[in-house]
């Protein structure tokens, strides 16, 4: 396990972080997984009120012997209007997890201009009073917003770490990385292996793609050859998930590890031929509000990488999780034609979401939690 200094935190973070959001079967598979997750060098765990009873299962951990000062913890705070004050929250937090500190606390999920606003002028007041009062440590966000967003959140100098939904598999914040950058701010990488593309589950198709490496493995030695990245969190659901995340390491992408990468987009490039969306972002808006660049991520992966399941998984999101991932489906296309003059790439826009809808429509089914 290696360890980086999480921005002006000046914390000093495991390269992976234990999100505990999956390890909640029982009181007794939450500690064994954070015990396990301690052994192999893990020093921060990642909980949220919204995760169920994680807060309170590892309350119960430190309780049952996990040292507390062996971990650093971030818990978040919700932005919504409706929310109860930051301060009560975190209270009812450190209440939960049974301790009278909190290193970090993340405001979950500033994804819209409103809730950008509501954070600067209520929640990081009372977030700052209580680094005043030596109850939490340090102040961060996470987001699923626009870039636009997420630059102008970096960009107010007040937070000090980032959560961020950035892989190898989604670039499109690539900027935000360089503007936290420049502002020394500490970058968690939110579950690379889940959110990233299912890769603890890869289809045939990227799994010989990527040979000699697993796909898993891959995206962490992408990410984490990157030295502007802190720590990536691996939601494990058991100690035996723990074991191969871990075992990636940080050192410089190898002539085979580019060549993996080069082959990667070329197959992608090939494959969609005509078809390829290059994530330029430059269709939007769309007057009905579909998210055209999203659905052409998914429907590129699923033509390019045969990752089906993936796409599903995320297309089934559009239209149940609100600001957490927004727009609408490719079915609402009214053929209205306002955005086939901004493609560069003079895609067929409308019959291309129609088909991606084709491929990964699934049933609403129940959002699962997304930071
Ligand atoms: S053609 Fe379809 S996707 Fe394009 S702007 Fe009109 S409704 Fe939106
Ligand atoms: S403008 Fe074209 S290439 Fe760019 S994101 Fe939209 S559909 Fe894709």
């Amino acid at each position: 396990m290696q360890y980086r200094r999480f921005g002006r935190t000046e914390l000093s973070l495991s390269n992976f972080s234990l999100g505990t959001m999956r390890c909640l079967s029982s009181p007794q598979v939450f500690y064994q997984t954070v015990n396990r997750a301690i052994e192999l060098g893990i020093n921060h765990l990642e909980t949220a009120p919204s995760y169920g009873r994680s807060e309170e299962y590892l309350g119960l951990a430190f309780q049952r012997g996990i040292p507390r000062e062996s971990v650093y913890v971030t818990t978040k705070v919700l932005p919504t209007i409706n929310s109860v004050s930051a301060d009560a929250e975190i209270r009812a937090s450190c209440q939960h997890l049974q301790t009278d500190y909190i290193d970090c606390v993340a405001i979950h999920g500033i994804n819209t201009p409103e809730h950008l606003t509501r954070s600067i002028e209520y929640i990081v007041p009372e977030l700052q009073k209580l680094v005043k009062q030596g109850v939490i440590g340090h102040i961060g966000f996470s987001t699923h917003g626009s870039l636009d967003l997420v630059l102008q959140a970096i960009q107010t100098g007040l937070f000090e770490f980032v959560n961020l939904h950035y892989y190898y598999f989604f670039q499109r914040l690539a900027p935000a990385i360089a503007a936290a950058q420049a502002q020394d701010m500490g970058v968690f990488i939110i579950s690379p292996g889940d959110k990233g593309g299912q890769l603890f589950t890869p289809p045939a198709r990227l799994m010989e793609l990527c040979q000699p490496y697993h796909p898993l493995s891959l995206t962490y030695r992408w990410l984490l050859q990157d030295l502007r990245v802190t720590t990536l969190s691996v939601g494990a659901a058991e100690p035996e998930e723990l074991e191969l995340p871990v075992g990636a390491g940080s050192e410089s992408l190898s002539a085979e590890e580019l060549m993996v990468i080069d082959r990667l987009q070329a197959h992608l490039e090939t494959t969609l031929d005509t078809d390829f969306c290059s994530q330029c972002h430059a269709c939007l808006p769309c007057p009905e509000d579909i998210n055209i660049p999203e659905i052409l991520r998914l429907r590129n992966l699923t033509v390019g990488y045969e990752m089906a399941d993936y796409g599903k998984y995320r297309y089934r999101m559009l239209e149940n999780a609100g600001h957490w991932f927004p727009g609408k489906r490719g079915h609402h296309c009214t053929e209205c034609g306002d955005c086939l003059p901004r493609c560069p790439q003079q895609l067929k826009i409308p019959e291309l979401l129609f088909d991606a809808d084709d491929r990964l429509k699934s049933g609403n089914g129940r959002r699962l939690w997304d930071h």
